[in-house]
């Protein structure tokens, strides 16, 4: 091969290495400027993980962590599967919050008790004291939910998130409502807007408040309301979390929690036709400190009934009347002389949550009918 004929051949390898440099360049260049837009995406790339939330999940059971034998069967199980299970099962999680599960308890909500309830919120305070949690979400059947709420409401301390979340089916069901509603709840834990609004439940797209929210149907998913108020906020996978008003000033006191359970017993007792004085004779018996009257309309109840009231009251156990229908609120001194009797009127709380905010005020010695009814009343 003469030199003339090599020479444009190296002249062409030339031009093609140059050309092969230049894409490889504007190839990295390109990728270089994707992977940049990429991560600046929320949630898209595992860079961004080192920046998100911290949220804490305590599981207690319920029929989120249950399941049945087969998927055609309505009979199950609730608290079978792990807070580590439900958090692994639920994709797309660990792009909201850096979670960490525990677990506190596995029981259906029927048997939640005042042992699982301080755990709750001992663990709870000491993560948020320790600042080991942005927020916290706590696992929880349906059943007394509600209960669980309004206990932690009250004695928790702190403006950070804590979401109370359940489902009505159990895991293993053929649609399962337990994954979206801890994906919500995870959501709104892990939102610093929702810092100040006091402790939540999140379930089927709604946010709810700690006070008002009832479980209002025994089976249907959309089953919690605050019958007074309506929910706090809504939430969902698309559109994000949307609260109806800024946090306000809504929290109330919070009380300290007795070194030792259980709380003070309250009994509470269910007025009908036909009442007499028996039940409230029975809690009287049984060494109730406080009995909070499911009266019927605006807290009331029989002549009988109120005659047993009476007596309780004189000998010093705390009465509230609070009312079986599920809205509206009951009003001091209406068809019931609470003045004479020195009763107290739960206004809207419902006998379930008067019941515990009675626990809490005789654990810290508020027992002055003035001072129970203070706390009784919202700063509305
Ligand atoms: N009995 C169940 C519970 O409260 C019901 C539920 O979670 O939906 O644990």
């Amino acid at each position: 091969m003469s030199k003339d004929s090599v020479r444009p051949a190296r002249r062409r390898q030339s031009r093609i290495s140059m050309r092969a440099i230049a894409v490889i360049t504007l190839a990295l260049c390109s990728f270089v400027i994707n992977a940049a837009a990429h991560a600046a995406e929320p949630g898209k790339d595992a860079g961004a993980a080192t920046n998100l939330p911290r949220v804490l999940v305590l599981a207690t059971g319920g029929t989120i962590a249950g399941q049945a034998e087969s998927r055609a069967t309505g009979a199950y199980k609730s608290g079978q599967i792990t807070g580590e299970q439900l958090v692994q099962s639920v994709p797309g999680l660990d792009k909201l919050a850096k979670l960490s599960a525990e677990q506190i308890s596995s029981i259906g909500s029927q048997d939640m008790n005042d042992k699982v309830w301080f755990a709750l919120a001992h663990r709870i305070q000491q993560a948020f004291d320790n600042n080991e949690a942005d927020g916290v979400v706590v696992t929880h059947g349906t059943d007394t939910l509600e209960e669980t709420t309004f206990f932690l409401d009250n004695v928790l301390k702190g403006d950070k998130p804590v979401v109370i979340v359940g489902s009505m089916r159990p895991a293993t069901a053929v649609s399962a409502d337990g994954p979206g509603n801890l994906y919500e709840a995870v959501q709104v834990a892990a939102d610093p807007r929702s810092r100040g609004r006091g402790v939540m439940a999140v379930l089927n797209d709604k946010i709810e408040g700690a006070r008002l929210v009832t479980k209002t149907n025994t089976t249907s998913i959309e089953t919690f309301n605050s019958p007074n108020g309506g929910p706090i906020g809504y939430v969902d996978t698309a559109g994000g979390i949307r609260f109806m008003a800024q946090a306000s000033g809504l929290k109330r006191a919070t009380y300290d929690l007795p070194a030792n359970e259980p709380l003070p017993r309250v009994e509470i007792v269910y007025s009908h036709a036909n009442m007499d004085a028996v039940p409230i004779e029975d809690a009287i018996s049984h060494g109730a400190k406080g009995i909070v009257l499911a009266g019927v309309g605006d807290g009331n109840t029989s002549k009988q009934a109120l005659d047993a009231l009476e007596q309780a009251a004189k000998k010093g156990i705390i009465v509230v009347r609070s009312t079986r229908v599920r809205s509206g609120f009951v009003t001091r001194n209406v068809e019931v002389d609470d003045d004479r009797y020195g009763f107290v009127v739960s206004e809207d709380l419902s006998p379930q949550k008067a019941r515990v905010l009675t626990q809490l005020l005789i654990a810290n010695g508020v027992t002055a009918p003035a001072k129970l009814q203070q706390a009784f009343t919202a700063t509305w």
